[in-house]
């Protein structure tokens, strides 16, 4: 069987030569961070922590601009300040950053006006314009994707240590936010709880390194097998094998067959590793891909990311949940409330509503409650941008304002306003 969802390149001459020279690049992570991730997401599995993972569903080469980039990383910061608060357990930050450049696809073409062309896949395989040159699967956009990583994890490496994520300043960008936009009371009234929070250990004298750096994490969704396997290395201390293009790499959805390459390739590797599981996964599924992936039943080593939907997790999910706990496994579990949410207007747009993605996050933490399992964590696909690309939240976008400052080349992203929405609302949750 071939692996699914990978790119055809007409030149296997000039893959090779890509494949030799990825080899030889300098690692992006190293194996002892993907080690201290899998610490982090062990605690988080014993309910000692909640991850917020999130960023665009696809970067592009074009979006790799100091602006972009510490816009989607300032408002990670900021829902993390506010979940922090509330959960009182540490949040395990992780960005969809600094390597999410390939795209799974449901159809293999696109046809616009009668012209059919292959798909757009992600700049890490093609160009987004309609034209074939662009379409043509190029395996030069693999180095493309590599230093588009290696120039994002470098600014973010340097922005997150650097001054950038002090806490203060992180949650001077929640107070902008309920000063400018109509929200909830409830959400002033915890942004004021946490400013004297902050005033009170200010004034105890409390202004340690823990104020001004955070600790953060890389991911993505490991598609293409040609680049993941370039950039994986064995580590030196343990000779075992980690994939260096990212800490925390998952198996989507449309890849995660038992049989298939993808997770043929990922059981052997040591980073921590999530997999996604759609309306139609059995217990069964999951429990057999849990086996497969971590058969020595390691702490940390699995997180199962459900995207059920908001019509179909309080149903789905509880015996899925159920039938792994019996089987005596801790995995993460986290909640991805996107991508069971899209739906396409009459206008043809695609998009999510806000109000889906809210009450998907709800029936994770009823279903979790119910199940006496720890919610540990959430999954996004955001921006620091005010895009309109999801309906509803506090800005009440409509249908008719779509098409204002719609920029995704993929999936429909939460704006920033509405990203820091869904960060109350989870700390509503923990808080209860
Ligand atoms: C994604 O995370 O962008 C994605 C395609 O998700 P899934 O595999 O769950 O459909
Ligand atoms: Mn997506």
């Amino acid at each position: 069987m071939n692996p699914a969802q990978q790119p055809s390149y007409e030149d296997q001459a000039e893959l090779a030569d890509v494949i030799a020279q990825l080899r030889t690049r300098p690692p992006l992570v190293f194996a002892g961070e993907c080690d201290d991730l899998r610490d982090k997401l062990a605690a988080v599995a014993r309910g000692e922590g909640f991850v917020l993972q999130g960023g665009d569903c696809a970067e592009t080469f074009a979006g790799v601009t100091a602006a972009n980039i510490q816009n989607k990383l300032r408002t990670l910061l900021s829902m993390a300040v506010v979940m922090t608060y509330a959960a009182q357990v540490p949040i395990v930050k992780i960005g969809r950053i600094a390597g999410q450049y390939a795209k799974p696809r449901s159809k293999d073409t696109e046809t616009r006006a009668g012209v059919t062309l292959p798909a757009y896949r992600g700049d890490a395989v093609n160009g987004y314009d309609f034209t074939p040159e662009s379409r043509r699967h190029d395996p030069r956009r693999l180095l493309e994707t590599y230093n588009s990583s290696s120039a994002t994890m470098n600014l973010a490496r340097a922005l997150l240590t650097g001054g950038f994520a002090d806490l203060r300043t992180a949650h001077s960008w929640n107070a902008d936010f309920v000063r400018s936009a109509p929200v909830n009371e409830r959400y002033t009234a915890l942004v004021q709880e946490i400013e004297r929070a902050l005033a009170f250990m200010v004034s105890c004298g409390m202004d340690d390194e823990a104020m001004h750096t955070v600790e953060f994490f890389s991911s993505h969704e490991a598609l293409l097998l040609d680049y993941e396997h370039a950039m994986t290395r064995i580590d030196s201390r343990t000779r075992t094998p980690y994939d260096v293009s990212g800490h925390f790499i998952w198996i989507g959805e449309r890849t995660r067959q038992l049989d298939g390459a993808h997770v043929e390739f990922l059981r052997h590797l040591r980073n921590p590793i999530g997999i996604k599981l759609g309306p139609s996964t059995t217990a069964q599924d999951a429990l057999a891909l849990a086996d497969k992936i971590d058969p020595d039943r390691e702490p940390g080593r699995l997180t199962l990311i459900t995207r059920m939907g908001a019509g179909k997790i309080r149903t789905v999910l509880p015996s899925v949940i159920d039938e792994v706990m019996a089987s005596g496994r801790l995995p993460v579990w986290m909640c991805d409330p996107m991508h069971g949410n899209t739906f396409t207007t009459d206008n043809g747009v695609k998009t999510r509503a806000f109000s889906d993605v809210a009450d998907e996050v709800d029936g994770f933490f009823e279903v979790h409650e119910q199940c006496g399992t720890w919610p540990g964590g959430i999954h996004i696909e955001l921006t620091g941008d005010d895009v309109t690309e999801c309906v509803g939240g506090v800005g009440e976008l409509g249908e008719e304002d779509l098409g204002e400052r719609y920029e995704t080349l993929c999936d429909p992203r939460l704006n920033r306003n509405q990203s820091l929405e869904l960060a109350f609302t989870v700390a509503h949750r923990l808080n209860e």
